[in-house]
């Protein structure tokens, strides 16, 4: 049902006429996230610029019985800000400063549209930083990255988001803020930040962010190696990680990337590597170098042809460029392909790519791979022709047999990127009855109405009502659609 001008003008009364988009073609731009497999317009678009004004928005949406969508940047890769079931499409991007930095006690006080690189430029002067870094980093907001539990390279030695936030301010569905945990490293009662951080703006809506930080390591080293088969490079990341030595990251691109990254940045890359694994390490100058030694002797152990340390920062960032360029350089060859989010036991990893490229061989598809290797984290890409609604079929097909190849080899089946729309039916492969039960009464507690991002993650439940109510099914699909037109500023 279209929204009447009386209600619009209501809700510019309490967001400024620029607080408020309602015409199709700005509606245009908010119909997905950058899973384009999935789009629909929300019917309005809703943007504060305080804890207030969110609340004030809630009351709004809850009087004219709308639905409401957290919209951070959009650089999702599930469709979590998507607007599945219309109504209002909140984006927090007006709500991008660093509140207050305590530099004593290491925290500081954020509103969630902070671009979450912008954080760590701002506290480079004081030798801090905040250590989350999805390879979205450029472009994604803290806020985003809390509702996803965002991981990312270096999440393999510091944890993922939930590690690095000791508080949030939330609006609740029915217009309360609450702050849940602070800024004490530990609190008595039950840690219902962490129920917020991951759920994907199904319980709550985040206005602020108490996050952790960290001293810039001291040193850091980063190791280029390449090998003649996938099988070896996997072996050295967990024989690394089975000797007590933790890097920062470990990231392995297959011989199909990197054919296509060197095709586009001429890097110098040896394209007849079956696959390339990134290494870096830091903290203390003085532990680096045993690292490094130790590390490449495992490396040769596994038959590793070459090895390649950065001499400095300008040779350190094009060798992570290389690794952050993968995704694009997908879309400059195939006119549409999956990327999927899939986890294994660092010991199936061999395995499960070996399995990756037969499933998608079977189909007469390509996949390629370039994968947080150090926690099992996979992204494979399943390229296909966006012109075959056959080629299509059979890429979502073997999206989903990965996943389930990921659930056998007792993995799961999302690392960072979320559950959202994409990755919904497969939730009930994962989960029993009774465990999907008990998620929906968790979410039910913090928001009864289901009126937050209704009919996300949890398979055929919450939020039904709302999408009966405005006409518009949830779908039901998965993978991740990417479409070179429709890319954004991706690194
Ligand atoms: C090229 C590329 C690389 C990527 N690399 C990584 C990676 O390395 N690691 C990783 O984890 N992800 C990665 N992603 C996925 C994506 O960037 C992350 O999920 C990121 O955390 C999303 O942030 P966003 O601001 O874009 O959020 P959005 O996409 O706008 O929203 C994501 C979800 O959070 C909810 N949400 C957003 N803001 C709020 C809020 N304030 N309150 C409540 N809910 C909210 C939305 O409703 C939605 O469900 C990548 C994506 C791309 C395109």
């Amino acid at each position: 049902m279209p929204l009447t001008a009386d209600a619009l003008d209501e809700l510019r009364a309490l967001l400024g006429p620029e607080g408020v988009l309602s015409e199709p073609a700005a509606l245009f731009t908010y119909d997905a996230d950058a899973m384009t497999l999935e789009r629909v317009a929300p019917d309005v678009v809703a943007l504060p610029r305080s804890t207030d004004e969110v609340a004030a928005v809630m009351l709004w949406a809850r009087a004219h019985g709308l639905p409401v969508t957290p919209r951070g940047a959009g650089t999702g890769l599930a469709g979590g800000c998507t607007c599945e079931t219309g109504g209002v499409s909140l984006s927090l991007n007006r709500m991008d400063r660093v509140l207050r930095v305590d530099h004593e006690r290491l925290f500081a006080w954020v509103q969630p549209g902070l671009v979450n690189l912008w954080l760590s430029q701002q506290l480079a002067p004081a030798g801090l930083y905040f250590a989350p870094d999805p390879a979205s980093q450029q472009v994604s907001t803290i806020g985003g990255n809390v509702s996803t539990n965002a991981g990312g390279p270096h999440c393999l030695k510091y944890g993922v988001t939930l590690n690095h936030v000791l508080g949030v301010t939330v609006v609740l569905e029915d217009g309360t803020s609450v702050t849940l945990g602070g800024e004490a490293c530990d609190a008595p009662d039950f840690d219902l930040a962490s129920v917020v951080i991951g759920s994907e703006g199904t319980t709550a809506v985040v206005t602020a962010v108490c996050v952790r930080l960290l001293p810039v390591p001291e040193d850091v080293q980063t190791m280029l190696f390449d090998f003649e088969s996938v099988e070896d490079a996997c072996h050295t990341v967990s024989r690394v990680i089975a000797e007590g030595i933790v890097p920062a990251a470990m990231e392995i691109m297959d011989r199909h990337t990197v054919g296509l990254v060197e095709a586009w940045l001429q890097m110098g890359l040896p394209t007849d590597a079956a696959a390339l694994l990134l290494i870096e390490v830091d903290g203390p100058a003085v532990s680096l170098p045993a690292q490094v030694e130790r590390i490449g002797a495992i490396a040769r152990e596994w038959r590793a042809r070459s090895r390649r340390v950065a001499k400095d920062a300008a040779e350190r960032a094009l060798l992570w460029k290389g690794r952050k360029s993968a995704f694009g350089a997908y879309g400059r060859t195939a006119s549409g392909f999956y990327i999927m989010d899939g986890v294994v036991p660092r010991t199936k990893l061999a395995e499960a790519l070996a399995t990756i490229y037969r499933l998608a061989e079977a189909r007469g598809l390509e996949a390629g791979n370039v994968f947080h290797a150090g926690d099992g984290n996979l992204h494979p890409h399943v390229l296909f022709d966006a012109k075959s609604e056959r080629q299509q079929q059979d890429a979502l097909e073997v999206s989903h047999e990965i996943l389930r190849m990921c659930i056998r080899f007792g993995g799961t089946i999302s690392g960072e990127h979320g559950v959202g729309i994409e990755k919904r039916p497969m939730m009930a492969e994962l989960f029993g009855a009774d465990d999907l039960a008990v998620m929906e009464r968790v979410r039910a507690a913090f928001d009864p109405a289901r009126r937050l991002n209704p009919g996300k993650i949890l398979p055929g439940g919450a939020g039904c009502g709302e999408a009966h109510a405005h006409g518009r099914a949830p779908a039901q699909l998965g993978g991740t659609a990417f479409r070179p037109d429709a890319e954004g500023p991706w690194i």
